[in-house]
Parts: structure tokens; sequence; C-alpha cells
């Protein structure tokens, strides 16, 4: 009979959907990590969780978020922070675009929408910095809007459920589109936030990229491929030779003592990381065994970076260094809430001339 097929395989995949949906919140009630974003509803904290952990490990962004929202509890008081207040407490976890966007979009909540955060992921869209993801994320979790959210994680386990190759550019497209409309199809009508972050959850901890725990995975009975599916190689890292100037010299300033150090601010101008601050580089990136301080890799995105540290004397620095920015002495008291980029945080540290921004508990 003509459509007998297409609507058997309908109820077929109903039946499934329904499958998946239950084992997997009941295996994410069970099994999910207890971070400290999980614990309330609030779309503020939602939304500053959801920015930080854009490229960012777990691990990493547990520690400074709780920092971030002890210091900026609310939506008001990042929007009336003073951007350079929001750099420093973004050190540490890099991409600091993301940092400008969310006060952007702070100020703008605050000055355009008397303080509401819109409720629906098209609205929040508009806002600086929120992409379809973290729309997604914000009106699924906080204010339970069905809209399914698609992320990496989420990308690697549709297509591993589904058997579908991933990763070659031909059909890209094509693919991104099924994968899209297959998250819309699964999402739980009724329980969206939740369901959208076990399929994360799910990509996360079990789905791994490389070795997928396939016999403890509650949707493997429904999963074509059970481990089988062929990972996309990384990228090659880059390397690439630096050195920079560590200068430190005995403070100067009025009623000041202790040391001071000598960082350099980076152009507005630049791309990458402007306005935050560095240590100045060396002219010569080759530095002789006597003079050096310490060594280190530093990875950003692809490339890893080799970096050579210099101890310079103050009255050495200037013929040695390359002048790029606006450059200032500033005691080592304060360097912890300077704007660093994340290598100069490095070397401050293990040079010890850099005391750990405090952590502070989060408001409840
Ligand atoms: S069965 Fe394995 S490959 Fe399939 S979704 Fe679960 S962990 Fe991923």
């Amino acid at each position: 009979m003509p459509g007998a097929e297409p609507i058997a395989r309908q109820r077929r995949e109903s039946a499934k959907t329904v499958r998946l949906r239950h084992q997997l919140l009941q295996w994410y009630a069970l099994s999910k990590r207890d971070l400290p974003w999980r614990r309330n509803a609030d779309p503020y904290s939602i939304w500053v969780s959801e920015i930080m952990l854009q490229q960012t490990r777990v691990a990493v962004v547990v520690d400074r978020y709780q920092t971030f929202l002890a210091r900026f509890p609310t939506l008001v008081s990042l929007a009336e922070a003073p951007e350079q207040d929001v750099l420093a407490l973004w050190s540490g976890l890099g991409y600091y675009r993301r940092a400008r966007m969310l006060h952007k979009a702070a100020k703008f909540v605050v000055q355009q929408l008397d303080g509401l955060l819109p409720t629906k992921a098209e609205a929040l869209r508009t806002l600086p910095g929120i992409g379809a993801y973290t729309a997604a994320a914000i009106a699924s979790i906080a204010y339970g809007e069905v809209v399914a959210v698609v992320d990496g994680n989420v990308e690697r386990v549709l297509c591993r459920l589904e058997g579908w190759a991933a990763g070659n550019r031909v059909g890209e497209t094509a693919l991104k589109r099924k994968i899209d409309e297959l998250a819309a199809q699964l999402i739980h009508p009724v329980h969206p936030g939740d369901f959208n972050q076990a399929l994360m959850e799910l990509g996360a901890t079990v789905c791994l990229p490389r070795n997928p725990m396939c016999l403890v995975c509650p949707v493997a009975t429904d999963c074509e491929t059970q481990g089988e599916h062929k990972t996309v190689p990384r990228p090659r890292m880059q390397s690439r030779e630096v050195a920079h100037a560590l200068s430190v010299r005995t403070g100067r300033r009025p009623n000041r003592s202790g040391l001071e150090v000598l960082l350099e601010q980076r152009p507005a101008s630049l791309t990458v990381m402007p306005g935050l601050w560095e240590l100045p580089a060396l002219k010569n990136t080759i530095v002789a065994q006597k003079d050096l301080l310490m060594t280190l890799r530093h990875a950003i995105m692809q490339v890893n970076y080799y970096v050579r540290i210099r101890n310079v004397h103050e009255d050495a620095v200037e013929a040695i260094t390359v002048a790029a920015g606006e450059r200032r002495w500033v005691p080592v008291n304060e360097v912890a809430a300077m704007a660093l980029t994340g290598l100069a945080r490095k070397v401050l540290t293990r040079a010890h001339l850099l005391a750990a921004i405090p952590r502070a508990p989060i408001a409840q």
C-alpha cells in the first residue's frame, strides 16, 4: 500500500526518539557532574558559564566562574564595572573577546532593556557575543524554551548515533543541516534544558572524541556506530619561538615600597588580545644561556609558542626590546588585578611575582 512504509518508519523512529529521550534524561539525573552553574537556573549565571565554556576546559572554568560571579554577582554589577576589571577577572580563560562582548551585552541590556535579559533564543541572538548555541543554551536551560543546543559534542554524538560520517569538508553544510534537524526533532518537549545538557554531557564524558565509552553509554542500543565511528584527525599544531623580557626593579613611587615589574599594553588596534598587558618582547628570540631565566611552552589555538624569558636590567630594556605599546612599572602587589595575557600570567606566576586572585565563594 503506498505510504505504508513511511508511516511505519515514522512510528519506529518515534518510538526510538521517546526511548532515547527517556534513557538520556535518566542517565543525566544520575550521572551529571556537580558543576556550579547547574545549581540554579539564574539566566545571568548560565549566560556567564556558557560564554566561559566556549573553547575552555570545564576544570578551568569552574575556578574562574566562581571568582567572576563573586565579583560581578548580577548583570547590573557587570554592566557598571570598568572593562579592565572585567578583563582582569577573565585572565586565565583566554579568548578575551568573549569577555568584551559579555560586558558590552550586559551594558546594552541594562541601558536598553531595563536590565532584563530576553527570554527567547531569537531575541538573545541579537546581543553582542551571543550566537545560536549560547542563545539556545540560555533560553532552554533558564527559560524552558524548546530549542536545541548544538555544540561540537552534540554534533559528534548525533553523527555517531546515526552513522553519519563527519569531518570532510565536502557536504559539510548539508551535514550540519541534517544535524540541526535531528537535534530539533529529538529535543524533549517538556524538559528541553535538561535534555540539551544531557546530550552535551554525554559528549563530554562518555561519547569522547577518541575513545567513546560505549559499554556504559545509556543510548548504545540505539547507536548505529557504537565506537566504530572514524575520528577526524586533529589539525597539526604549528610551532613558533618568541622571547620576552622580565624586568624588575625596586619601587620608586612615593609611599610605595617593594618591587615593580615592567609591563606593556598591547595596542587597541590589534585583533588578538587588544588592550591586555604583557611582558615586553625581545628583539632577538635567541637568548644566551647565562641570561635565560626560564623557558616554557604556551599553546594558543593551533600554535605552540616556545617561549624564552630573559632577565633584563631596567637600563637595558629599551635597547633590546621592541616597543609596541604603552609601558608601565607596576607594583608587584597590583599585578594580579591587571588584565594580563595568559602567557604573562604564567611567567609572573612561575617567577613568584603574581599573587593568585583569591577564590571567593559564589553567592547563592
Ligand atoms: S554507543 Fe558509543 S559511539 Fe554511540 S553514542 Fe554511545 S558512546 Fe557514542
